[in-house]
């Protein structure tokens, strides 16, 4: 019989077809962790790495955290499964009320998936459904933005603004538009926080208004910051003015704050950083501190009591997943949320923020570095590419990082970072000067 925990070197890597990875490049120079504790992991060969990228954005109270998988246990223990399509269990309504309470405004309802990718696909699927059972079934576009990833499923890789994502699976969704994405090296560079410049580029959707006319158009969907695409930080203004040319034009504003949730910024999430709220949001990663996969949508009242008409025998929403609010996930969930709140990691993350703007600016002058960009505890280090040959310095600086006991992740040629909340500084430190050595011997 196998080992319960797989742990050692398989003989072969070959089976495994890798996500978003480069197989061939990988199965022949591996990077394979073993354990994690804390902000480090342990590799196969039994070194320690500092996760200076939470996991994949999602680690955010740390690894391996014994209130955690004391929960996991439990609920395994207890209760492994039961449905939540015509029957259920107290677990998912309990998550939904605590998760409702957190959140700002009337974003009071909230439905379970279990990525990043089905939360995108729930959104704007409720938000095509919502104008439909308002007899509104002419809003069918679907706007998003260049440089945004909203995950993989047909309708997250549609809006997305990622080209490789969209280029090798034919035709996608119909009617998608996407505004502009908002980085600019010429005006921002180096700018710390949110940079002054680019607000007006909301305006764009004016322009598909006009275009299109209001009564097509379903929905935008926007990262607050994006962090796939490299940290691209909002110009200041530009969310608020996205809201309110949405609110003029009854367009449906959906906030992807997979990355963004769980104290990245800070804050709670995006929308309190930033004082905009959505009408639905998307979230997944740090809301089960990726112990257990979970996604899920927050929905404002007017949405979801759109659905609440009707025949009381009716199934409002022709919508959901096997494992939507699984037990394991609500179990996972609540631990972490025990956690955020008991060690106040969103202020940790808040109070952190100035050192770590700081730290990574601190890079700025090293060579190929041609910006630097930070928010809350997550900052994108951007490179000059090697002509002909995008993202190869960032990801030989992965490399060398990952040889020299740091995690960090690439975009591109943009390096981001995104440590677990529960960094200290001497950590941040290490972080900075790691990659600081690995920048000037790329040189
Ligand atoms: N939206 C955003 C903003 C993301 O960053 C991600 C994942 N990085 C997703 C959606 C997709 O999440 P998942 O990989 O869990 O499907």
């Amino acid at each position: 019989m196998q080992d319960l925990v797989t742990s050692s070197i398989p003989d072969s890597l070959d089976a495994f077809w890798m996500p978003f990875t480069a197989n061939r490049q990988f199965k022949s120079q591996p990077r394979l962790m073993a354990s994690a504790k804390g902000m480090y992991y342990t590799t196969v060969d039994d070194r320690q790495v500092l996760d200076g990228t939470a996991g994949l954005w999602c680690v955010n109270a740390g690894h391996c955290r014994e209130k955690i998988i004391a929960a996991i246990q439990t609920q395994a223990a207890t209760l492994d499964f039961a449905p939540t399509f015509q029957m259920g269990h107290p677990a998912p309504f309990a998550l939904a009320d605590r998760l409702a309470k957190m959140l700002p405004g009337d974003l009071n309802h909230v439905f379970f998936a279990n990525s990043g990718s089905e939360a995108v696909d729930s959104a704007l699927k409720i938000a095509l459904a919502y104008h439909r059972v308002r007899g509104e079934g002419s809003r069918t576009r679907l706007i998003g933005r260049e440089r945004g990833y909203h995950g993989v499923g047909f309708g997250g890789i549609s809006v997305g603004g990622i080209a490789p994502n969209r280029k090798s699976f034919g035709s996608l969704l119909p009617g998608v538009d996407h505004l502009p994405h908002t980085h600019n090296l010429e005006r921002n560079a180096f700018t710390r926080g949110q940079p002054q410049w680019g607000a007006h580029l909301a305006d764009e959707l004016e322009r598909l208004v006009t275009l299109h006319d209001a009564s097509t158009i379903a929905a935008v969907i926007v990262e607050p910051v994006a962090g796939s695409t490299g940290v691209l930080v909002p110009p200041q203004g530009y969310l608020e003015r996205l809201r309110s040319i949405c609110d003029r034009h009854g367009i449906l504003l959906i906030f992807d704050e997979v990355i963004t949730g769980f104290g990245r910024l800070g804050k709670g999430f995006a929308t309190d950083y930033f004082g905009v709220i959505p009408d639905l949001m998307t979230v997944a990663k740090g809301i089960t501190n990726a112990a257990v996969p979970m996604g899920a949508v927050f929905v404002r009242d007017g949405i979801y009591d759109a659905f609440m008409h009707g025949a009381e025998n009716a199934i409002e929403l022709s919508h959901g997943y096997t494992y939507s609010g699984h037990p394991l996930a609500c179990a996972a969930a609540q631990a972490t949320l025990d956690i955020y709140e008991e060690e106040g990691l969103f202020d940790r993350a808040n109070s952190l923020s100035s050192y770590w703007e700081d730290a990574v600016h601190s890079l700025e002058g090293l060579p190929h570095v041609i910006d630097i960009r930070n928010l809350g505890l997550v900052a994108g280090i951007e490179l000059e590419s090697i002509p002909n040959q995008v993202g190869s310095r960032a990801y030989d600086c992965l490399v060398r990082c990952f040889e020299n006991g740091l995690l960090v992740r690439t975009a591109g040629d943009i390096i981001a970072l995104s440590p677990p909340l529960i960094i200290e500084k001497q950590h941040i430190d290490q972080i900075v000067e790691m990659l600081g050595l690995v920048l000037k011997d790329l040189a």
